[in-house]
């Protein structure tokens, strides 16, 4: 990867990412249609015994790689990972958005619980905060929690949560109504057998992965399972979101990546009208705005990777990112698909698998339009500060 040698990283970056890129093409290959719930058990034991998780927890006593959590080494591995195979990519994310929560706001005895196990690959994470009537309106949530002797009952839904059916324990956001709208939400960790949690209905989707919807009834919580204070629970969410939701930048162009390679290999090889389809200047400008909006998401994703590690608050950058990235891999994955002709609509092809893995980066951790909202807030609260 050239951008290593950008002024975002250390020396300890390259030697992760040569590391990760050997292990991940060795091991992550798995067969069109597989069983996903299957191949994602398989592949977090894995990451967990290769040492990779350990860059998704926070706390080096309770098995992460440091105290805090790199965003560059995040984006790094996810980048890497989504580079080779989508599911990869997701195994590692989830456990670190799963858990994100804990690592930034969980008591000693949380983490003691969870993170080491989340780091070794023995225990999946899920985020549980959307709902059927509150996905980009989070604030809308109706799953609520209310006080019942020593804990909580929790009565409610959410839905679109990735490793729901195979997760060993869920963060879920509630409403537990200290005051109206945002502010009167609260976190909690629920662990996957606890009685009145149950999964009401799996979903398929067009890039297969664990999803689920989640259907808590009359589900019996203690206290000791709430994260960060009551009413909190916005601000829990988003500053886990804040530090994943770059990630999911990285993810983009790793998919970019991989059909930018896939077009250059397929436009120097494909012969037509007598020279190869690389020969047409058409396609050469094709590849030099693949090329360069790969570039432009890249300098973008790590920017924001490298201000949070600086300690900053990004936003505005992470929410910049995001947009770039995700809608720059859906343009230079369609142009692959493009180019690869026929071919590029085969299934199992790498191509048309890109094409489906791509689609839904687009929509979560904030839609498009989200992104573009929060950008345009951040830029007018700081004209109006000026
Ligand atoms: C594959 C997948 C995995 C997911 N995993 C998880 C998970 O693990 N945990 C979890 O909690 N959630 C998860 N989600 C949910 C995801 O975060 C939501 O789908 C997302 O927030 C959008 O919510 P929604 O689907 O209700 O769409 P809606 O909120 O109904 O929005 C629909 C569309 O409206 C547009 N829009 C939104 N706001 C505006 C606006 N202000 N102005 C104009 N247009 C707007 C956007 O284009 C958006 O896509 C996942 C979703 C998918 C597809």
């Amino acid at each position: 990867m050239q951008h290593l040698d950008w002024p975002f990283f250390e020396p300890r970056h390259g030697k992760l990412v040569a590391a990760l890129d050997q292990w991940a093409a060795g091991r992550t290959a798995h067969a069109h249609g597989a069983d996903v719930d299957a191949t994602c058990r398989d592949l977090v034991r894995a990451l967990g015994e290769g040492g990779w998780l350990q860059h998704a927890v926070a706390g080096r006593a309770y098995g992460g790689s440091s105290d805090t959590i790199d965003t560059r080494t995040v984006c790094l591995i996810r980048e890497t990972l989504a580079y080779h195979d989508g599911l990869a990519d997701f195994a590692f994310a989830m456990q670190g958005l799963g858990s994100g929560a804990i690592s930034l706001f969980g008591t000693t005895e949380q983490r003691a619980r969870y993170l080491q196990r989340v780091a070794a690959g023995q225990a999946i994470a899920a985020f549980a905060l959307s709902e059927p009537e509150a996905g980009s309106d989070v604030a809308a949530m109706a799953c609520a929690a209310r006080p019942d002797g020593s804990g909580y009952l929790l009565n409610g839904t959410k839905t679109w949560i990735s490793n729901g059916g195979i997760a060993d324990f869920y963060v879920v956001f509630v409403r537990t109504g200290e005051a109206p709208g945002a502010r009167g939400i609260t976190a909690f960790v629920v662990d996957a057998d606890t009685p009145g949690l149950e999964v009401a209905e799996r979903i398929d989707v067009i890039a297969p992965h664990p999803l689920a919807r989640l259907r808590f009834h009359d589900c019996r919580v203690p206290a000791a399972q709430r994260l960060g204070e009551p009413g909190q629970g916005f601000k829990v969410a988003m500053a886990t979101l804040d530090v994943f939701r770059t990630s999911v930048a990285a993810a983009a162009l790793g998919f970019a990546r991989r059909a930018f390679d896939e077009a250059i290999g397929r436009a120097t090889s494909r012969r037509m009208f007598g020279q190869t389809l690389a020969d047409f200047q058409l396609t050469q400008s094709k590849l030099a705005e693949m090329a360069t909006g790969i570039d432009a998401a890249a300098l973008l994703t790590y920017r924001a990777a490298w201000m949070r590690d600086g300690g900053a608050r990004i936003t505005k950058e992470a929410a910049m990112a995001k947009m770039t990235a995700t809608e720059t891999a859906q343009r230079v994955i369609d142009a692959a698909v493009q180019m690869f002709g026929g071919q590029g609509v085969v299934s199992g092809e790498t191509v048309e698998r890109l094409y489906r893995e791509i689609r839904a980066l687009r929509i979560y951790e904030g839609a498009t339009e989200v992104q573009q909202l929060i950008i345009a807030r951040e830029l007018l609260r700081s004209a109006g500060a000026a």
